[in-house]
Formats: structure tokens, sequence, C-alpha cells
């Protein structure tokens, strides 16, 4: 493990080597997606370069190659969440694929007319849409979680809602919009007394903090590669073995089949019976580049990191007049807030001409936003190639926007 050096991670970073609207780069929208590190653009480059080849069907070099690559990657990501074995790593095309094979296919056994689903009050829109679909299917029931002032979830109110008919929790471990890290270990202990199964969106907090499906005590657990310096167009959901067996395929074609004939098929084993079709090799050799560099990093030192940004993000929010939207007791990542008196898109606008990179508008959390009665925030995310310089950039943008949009 290398010591967390913050200017050395940057330069790992080579997009960030660059101006927009002629000003250096401050990337503060890693909450959408994060940036690469040459290591992971250097791996994807080298599998086309040299072992480009279909997978699983090893009948020459380059395509043994490949396949070799493709399960190493997935046993990194075993490792990575310490999953009990590798068959139980899924590979999807992100966490909103994750969830919707999730909801289609456990979905599908799980749910009775009447049944009911508790999603949170913080969720992206694909940790409710794809649940309300099979809701709709089924004649079950989708009910919101409610949160605090603060922008936590209420837990009395979460226990309160836990009744019989409740076969699924859907939540999120940290919020998109709001930073919010959800207390998933205790929420799973609560479902699970009250016979109901949990998923768990992961998208926001595998490049934040180490996540062990095991300790969690989840059933599902679903993320994106490339909201943890992964590429784009792959992602992973993980599940207890016992409901993976259990689960019809979510989708059909090649790869998912032991045979098939017209009288009928039959379903390859995990993981493969929910894998149809040519997988993106290159992404999951990607994505586990991706986790080697993260596990290179001092972890607690880059948590630390992450948080001193954060919490300086709020001291000088507060000393420019901003409104942080929620205050929620433990979060991650995220500073999202209003300009009194300017529409965030507006704010977006003007501090993109000065080089700095954020996200405006519901930030696929329309409820929340319903529910806090606003119609969106300015996110700025952060991650582990920002620093206090990227702090100063941003508040230096927003004192002019001040000066632009409020005299
Ligand atoms: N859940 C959360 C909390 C997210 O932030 C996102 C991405 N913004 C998603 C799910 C969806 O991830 P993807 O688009 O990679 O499938």
């Amino acid at each position: 493990m290398t010591q967390f050096d913050p200017e050395k991670i940057r330069r790992d970073f080579p997009i960030l080597h660059q101006r927009v609207h002629d000003q250096p780069l401050v990337y503060l929208d890693s909450a959408a997606t994060t940036q690469k590190p040459q290591m992971v653009i250097d791996a994807v480059d080298r599998y086309y370069c040299l072992d480009n080849s279909n997978v699983h069907r090893a009948a020459h070099a380059l395509a043994d190659r490949a396949t070799t690559a493709f399960e190493h990657a997935r046993r990194r990501v075993a490792t990575f969440i310490n999953s009990p074995k590798s068959e139980q790593v899924i590979w999807t095309r992100g966490t909103t694929e994750s969830i919707n094979l999730v909801a289609s296919a456990y979905g599908r056994i799980a749910l009775q007319a009447g049944d009911k689903i508790l999603v949170s009050t913080l969720e992206h829109h694909s940790n409710i849409v794809p649940w309300q679909m099979i809701a709709a299917e089924r004649g079950a029931h989708v009910v919101a979680i409610p949160i605090d002032t603060r922008g936590d979830l209420d837990l009395d109110a979460y226990q309160a809602l836990l009744d019989e008919r409740v076969k699924i929790v859907a939540v999120n471990h940290v919020s998109n919009a709001l930073g919010t890290v959800n207390p998933v270990k205790l929420m799973a202990q609560y479902a699970h007394s009250a016979g109901a199964k949990i998923v768990v969106d992961g998208a926001q907090a595998i490049a934040h903090f180490s996540v062990d499906v095991q300790d969690l005590g989840c059933d599902f657990y679903a993320f994106s590669g490339h909201k943890a310096f992964g590429p784009t167009g792959i992602g992973v959901l993980w599940g207890r073995e016992a409901l993976l067996e259990q689960m019809p395929p979510y989708q059909g074609g090649g790869e998912m089949i032991e045979t098939v004939s017209f009288a009928g098929t039959t379903f390859n084993h995990l993981p493969y019976k929910f894998e149809a079709g040519t997988p993106d090799i290159a992404g999951a050799i990607g994505m586990a580049a991706a986790l080697d560099y993260l596990e290179n990093i001092d972890r607690a030192a880059l948590q630390a990191h992450e948080n001193n940004l954060l919490k300086t993000a709020i001291l000088l929010g507060e000393e420019h007049g901003l409104q942080r939207v929620c205050a929620p007791q433990q979060a991650v990542g995220v500073y999202s807030f209003l300009m009194p008196g300017a529409h965030p898109a507006d704010v977006g606008t003007l501090l993109d001409q000065q080089g700095v990179a954020v996200r405006t508008g519901h930030h696929c959390a329309q409820p929340l936003m319903a529910h806090l009665g606003i119609p969106g925030t300015v996110r700025a995310s952060l991650s582990i190639y920002n620093n206090l310089d990227d702090l100063h950039r941003l508040f230096a943008a927003i004192a002019k926007v001040k000066t632009f949009l409020l005299q």
C-alpha cells in the first residue's frame, strides 16, 4: 500500500490537467462519474491492443487470455467486497441494471399481491422505478421510508413500516443528492427480523469507503464501475448464493444456457445464468484495474482527506452565504447547496464558465426534491483527486456568480 499523497493521485488522472473555458479544470462532479487513472486507461488499452477476443469459448490463445483476465476481474471484485465466492459476483452494465435484475428476477418470485417494497425517500430513480415496475406487475406496493429534516432516514418510522407484508427493502448506502450515509447494517438486521430481504444500492459508497457485504449482512449489493474510477458500461450485482440460485434468469441468450433445444432449455450455473450475451470484457478488466488502484491507497487516510474537504466546503459555504441542503449526521463526498435568490441551473452555468464542473438539478431524485420542496440543488461532489485548491477555486467562482446574479 502506498502512502496517501493527494498530489500524486492528481497526477495519475490525465484528464484533470486541462483547461476548460481557458481556466484550469476543477472537477467537482465525481458523484455523476469519476475520472479514470492512467492505470485503468492502460489496462483497457492493453486488452484491446493485445488480448481482445470473446470469452469462455477458448479455442485459441487470445480467447484464453481474455477469459483468464475477465474471470480474474470477477475474483478481484469478490475480494474487494469480501464476497464468500466469486460466483456471487454478476457482471451487469451498472447499478441500474443490477437493481433491475433483482427487481425483475427476485421480485417475480418474492412478491404476491398486497406485498410491500420499502424504498427510502433518498433514492435515485434507479432504485425506485424498477420497484414500481415489478410492483405493478405483481400487485404489490412501493412505500417510502421517510427522512427527517437533517436528511437522515427516520429509523423509527422504518421499523414501524416493517410489517409482515414487506418482502423487500431497497436503500442506498450513500445518497447521491445529499451524501447521507445510511446505516445499512442496522437496516439489514431490522429487515431480516421482519422476514424481508434488503437490496443496497452502493453506487455512491464504493469509491469512498470499504464495503464488506458479509459484514453489512445485506442480501444484494449493486454498484457501477464508473463511479469508482473504472469504465462506464460495467457494474456488479452481488447476491446471496441461495437467493441467486432460486431466481429465474433475467435475460435469455448465449452464455446463460446449459443446453438448448426446441423442447426446452436448461440454464447455466452461477454466475453465468445471469450473464446473457457477450459481456463488457474490457470494462471488467478496467474495473479490476480501478479496484487495484483504489486498494493500493491508504483508504483510512483517503477517507480522512475527503472528510476534511467536505467539512471545509461546508464552512466556506456558510461564509459565502450558501444554504446547504440538509445536514446529515454522516455524509460523504457531496456538498449540495442553494444560493438564495439564484436558480441552481444559472449557478452551474456560471461556474462552468469559470472552469468549475458541478452538477445541478434534481440528481435523479425527484421524490426527494419534492419532499424538500425545491426544484434541485447545486452539487459539488468530491473524490480522491480533489484538494483544497479546488475548493478555493469553487468559492472564488461562487463569489463572482453572486456578484453577477444577485446585484
Ligand atoms: N444509484 C445512485 C445512488 C447513483 O448515484 C447512481 C448514478 N448517479 C445510480 C444509482 C445509477 O448508476 P448507473 O447510472 O451507473 O447505473
